[in-house]
């Protein structure tokens, strides 16, 4: 196949090809297009054919957007709605979710090169999302507090203001569920803005929560660059939080930023993800795990299992057969039936991948399998990378610490448990981990040694909406999903009524 056989749904802020752009940016309830008339073409990662264009913002219009969300904290009655109705909303979105679950997984998939069958998990994810915390909307308001007589005291919860929600290209959809759901349960309100190169399914989502009520200016959409456009979000004094998914760098450069107006920072950052199997596993099962860990979404996933720590005994044959099987695994375009893994997402992003690639060849480490791009001709237009295994790795090396984001998976060996755990922990990130035995004693004291914010035990991949995601180390701040993922867009406020006031006399 060369080209995709099916197209972009067109909607009414996503023009196709060939034409002026859409007014696609979303400020106080209606589209719009950028001020100064910016526009952008996004690519399908698997042709580099143009998608469709799409507005693309600049300072102003970030400073409108902004502007429409403070108007709507702090002029509507969104931020004291019931948590009936904003549960009642956020179980709206989840149905037109399901609703149009095969265009927004085919938008997701045609966007960011995943097969279609991961953009149908993605809205399932996301579905999931949104009724978990319609469930969590109005649980927990507050608590009273154990005061002297006299006194009441309770602790209520507030909204945190508005939030600056920027996003990557890699899942585009869930990433900004994470965040959407838990600020209107919490009655937040928001400017996004998703990755520049892959903003469709982000404005398709924007649009359903039009259509399950929510009111004008609680949800602003900008799509423009990180440097300008993110960065005006970030220094915006308007803004109370950001919550921003993304490369270390970035969350390095917005923590910074964020400090001269003392705002709220919640940070999800990459990974670098330890798989670690014992010698007393299934090494069928264990192998079959590790190439999803490694390669599904053709790695770029925050949480991928790119560093394998395998136990000796086993390494030649595990590595034997995890070559052969990544060498079988079928590429091409993520719509095309059969397709396991589809294309990067960027010319660009490939070429850092290469380059990380041929930097690990050169530290010594040995490719058994992929390496480079495919040969098929069909493929030659798009941004493919085969699924690559390197052995001979060890900790010093930068294939090994450092984050590809690509179909590329290191593989060191160890002997002792201990030594394990060490080369588990040995990476300034700490997103998640795996470690696979068949003694349940030993995985239970692995998993309490390594320090990342999910590990799994003989899995790899899974997460609950109910259950917190985020970073130890350098992987990021704050946590989403969960409780605690609704308490970063909410304030807690002590409210201290004395009964009876008297003098106090002090300084008499
Ligand atoms: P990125 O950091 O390049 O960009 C992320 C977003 O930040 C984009 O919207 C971009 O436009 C914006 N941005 C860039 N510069 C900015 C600036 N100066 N100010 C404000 N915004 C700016 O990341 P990416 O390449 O899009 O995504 C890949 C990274 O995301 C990987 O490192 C991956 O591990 C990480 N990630 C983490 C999680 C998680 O849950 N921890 C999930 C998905 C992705």
């Amino acid at each position: 196949m060369t080209q995709p056989y099916v197209t972009l749904p067109t909607r009414p802020y996503l023009s196709p090809p060939g034409a002026t752009a859409a007014a696609s940016l979303y400020v106080d309830g209606a589209w719009r297009a950028a001020g100064a008339g910016g526009v952008r073409e996004i690519r399908n990662p698997c042709d580099a054919s143009v998608l469709t264009v799409v507005s693309e913002a600049g300072t102003a219009d970030a400073a409108t957007a902004v502007a429409a969300a403070r108007a709507a904290f702090d002029g509507t009655d969104w931020p004291r709605r019931s948590a009936e109705d904003r549960g009642a909303i956020l179980n709206r979105i989840a149905d037109l979710l399901q609703r149009d679950r095969a265009e927004i997984a085919l938008m997701e998939s045609l966007d960011t090169g995943k097969t279609i069958a991961e953009g149908e998990i993605d809205v399932d994810d996301v579905t999931a999302v949104f009724r978990y915390y319609a469930g969590l909307a109005g649980k927990d308001a507050g608590r009273i507090i154990a005061a002297p007589e006299g006194v009441s005291s309770r602790v209520v919860y507030e909204p945190v203001g508005v939030c600056a929600m920027i996003t990557p290209w890699n899942y585009p959809l869930l990433q900004l569920a994470w965040k959407m759901a838990p600020a209107i349960a919490a009655g937040a309100t928001m400017v996004i803005k998703p990755s520049e190169i892959t903003p469709v399914t982000t404005a398709r989502l924007v649009d359903l929560t039009t259509e399950a009520g929510v009111p004008p200016g609680v949800v602003n959409l900008v799509l423009g660059a990180g440097g300008t456009v993110g960065a005006a979000l970030v220094e915006s004094p308007d803004v109370d939080l950001v919550s921003f998914t993304g490369g270390l760098a970035t969350g390095r450069r917005i923590m910074a930023s964020a400090a001269a107006t003392v705002k709220k920072v919640a940070l999800e950052l990459g990974g670098k993800n330890p798989n670690i199997v014992f010698d007393d596993v299934d090494l069928d099962t264990a192998v079959d795990y590790a190439l999803s860990a490694a390669f599904f979404h053709s790695g770029q996933v925050c949480s991928a299992g790119a560093r394998l720590i395998v136990h000796e005994a086993v390494h030649d044959a595990f590595t034997a057969e995890l070559a052969r099987r990544a060498d079988r695994i079928r590429i091409g375009c993520g719509q095309e039936k059969g397709v396991q893994a589809g294309p990067l997402v960027s010319a660009e992003h490939r070429a850092k991948v290469e380059a990380a690639v041929a930097r690990g060849v050169e530290e010594g480490a040995r490719v058994i399998a992929g390496g480079g791009r495919p040969p098929e001709p069909e493929l030659a237009k798009g941004y493919f990378f085969r699924p690559t295994v390197f052995v001979d790795c060890h900790r010093g090396m930068d294939i090994v610490q450092q984050e590809v984001f690509g179909p590329v998976v290191t593989v060191e060996t160890f002997r002792t448990e201990a030594e394990a755990i060490a080369l588990g922990n040995d990476t300034e990130y700490g997103l998640s981990g795996a470690v696979w035995t068949g003694d349940t004693a030993r995985g239970e004291r692995v998993a309490a040694a390594l320090r990342h914010g999910t590990v799994w035990i003989n899995d790899y991949g899974p997460y609950f909406p109910g259950a917190e995601w985020g970073g130890f180390k350098r992987s990021g701040i704050g946590r989403e999903l969960g409780q605690a993922g609704l308490d970063e867009y909410r304030e807690a406020k002590h409210i201290y009524r004395n009964l009876d006031p008297r003098p106090q006399r002090w300084f008499s």
